[in-house]
């Protein structure tokens, strides 16, 4: 069930009912073009990943600006993005069980391009018997281990005898290598997040290398994120970046650093939760009425845009708790504040509809289609 949107378009932004989820439009757009900008002499392509934003609408506008397909992380995000248009797609996650496998062979009449990433024998065993069943070929990605201590096997033998499995597979084609760095992401230091993230690669290099000595070629080496993508921009052996987060820039990715000591400001926020002041019982407490089911409190607690030296504390189920004590702003009841979310991709995970403004106005109403694709 899709709820009825907060706004229509047309109406001024302070008329929009919350708690919303607003789309700075203006530099959003910027964000994208930034990203499309940064790496349009690159030998790196963009496929950005689609369980950040859970919206056809943007993943078009992101194909509009060269990005050669999406990331899914689940076989439901996959095809809400095929149906909304998107026809090249990687699940660039293990996918396990008959019937999502089906699914995910389905996928295969109606895109382009599906691929999938595997770390395991018995898992290609099965993605072979459900592409046979549907008549489909899989283009399947050994995902490595490259120190996110996440998925993935180990760089090296490991992947090659992976791979060699694939390559024979009846219904699979090998296409490559996905080596994530997830943890390297929210490294705060420049220089330890270049560490973090130059290791990876280098282990990355070794292992396409050791494939190709055996006849192996990687058609696709994936990874990066809005953190390091600059890294793997430079590392000579990724050829496509998976950010996500930077559509949007959450508050979390706003504390990272630069090389220059300051804080990466890349890209702009873009994304804010819409919220109304619900009580002012105190002269140094007021209440919003955006809680734990309206922001992911994962990544640390909103920062009110504009407005820094309010507090957002503790957080219950429908309330958000501001501490205003250090503000000469004044909040009154009924007042209407933008909160960066801690953490955008589980955030706009709570909710159906973007409302997309420029300047005071809003201007577009997106559906989060794959809100809630949690298989
Ligand atoms: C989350 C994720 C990304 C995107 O990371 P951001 O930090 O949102 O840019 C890329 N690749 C994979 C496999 C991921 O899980």
């Amino acid at each position: 069930m899709t709820t009825t949107p907060p706004a229509e378009i047309g109406m001024s932004l302070e008329d929009v009912d919350t708690p919303a989820l607003l789309l700075d439009l203006e530099a959003f757009e910027q964000n994208l073009d930034r990203m499309a900008t940064a790496i349009a002499d690159k030998p790196v392509k963009l496929r950005p990943h689609s369980k950040s934003h859970k919206c056809a609408v943007i993943g078009m506008e992101q194909m509009a600006r060269g990005a050669v397909g999406l990331c899914c992380q689940k076989v439901g995000e996959a095809e809400a993005m095929v149906a909304g248009g998107v026809h090249n797609i990687l699940v660039s996650n293990q996918i396990v069980g008959r019937p999502k496998l089906l699914r995910l062979a389905a996928l295969t009449k109606q895109a382009d391009w599906i691929g999938v990433c595997a770390d395991h024998p018995d898992n290609v065993d099965q993605l072979n018997e459900a592409a046979n069943a549907m008549d489909a070929t899989l283009n399947v990605l050994v995902e490595i281990d490259t120190g996110a201590a996440r998925c993935g096997v180990a760089p090296g033998q490991p992947t090659i005898d992976l791979a060699k499995k694939i390559d024979s597979a009846t219904n699979l084609d090998f296409a490559g290598l996905q080596a994530y760095q997830g943890r390297a992401q929210h490294v705060r230091s420049y220089a330890e997040r270049q560490q973090a993230a130059d290791a990876g690669i280098a282990l990355t290099k070794d292992t396409v290398e050791a494939l190709s000595a055996v006849g192996l070629e990687c058609e696709i080496v994936g990874g990066a994120g809005t953190g390091t993508f600059q890294f793997e921009t430079a590392g000579g052996v990724h050829n496509e970046l998976q950010a996500g987060s930077y559509a949007f820039m959450d508050a979390d990715y706003g504390k990272n650093l630069n090389a220059d000591g300051g804080f990466f400001d890349d890209f702009e926020h873009s994304l804010f939760v819409w919220v109304t002041v619900m009580s002012a019982p105190t002269e140094d407490r007021a209440l919003v009425d955006a809680g734990l089911k309206a922001l992911a409190m994962d990544s640390g607690p909103p920062v009110v845009a504009g407005m820094p030296e309010i507090e957002f504390g503790r957080a219950s189920d429908e309330h958000g708790i501001l501490d205003i004590s250090k503000t000469n702003h004044p909040v009154r009841l009924g007042d209407k504040l933008k909160l960066i979310p801690g953490h955008c991709d589980p955030t706009i995970n709570m909710y159906d509809w973007y409302v997309g403004y420029r300047g005071d106005r809003v201007e577009a109403l997106w559906p989060i289609v794959a809100r809630g694709m949690l298989r």
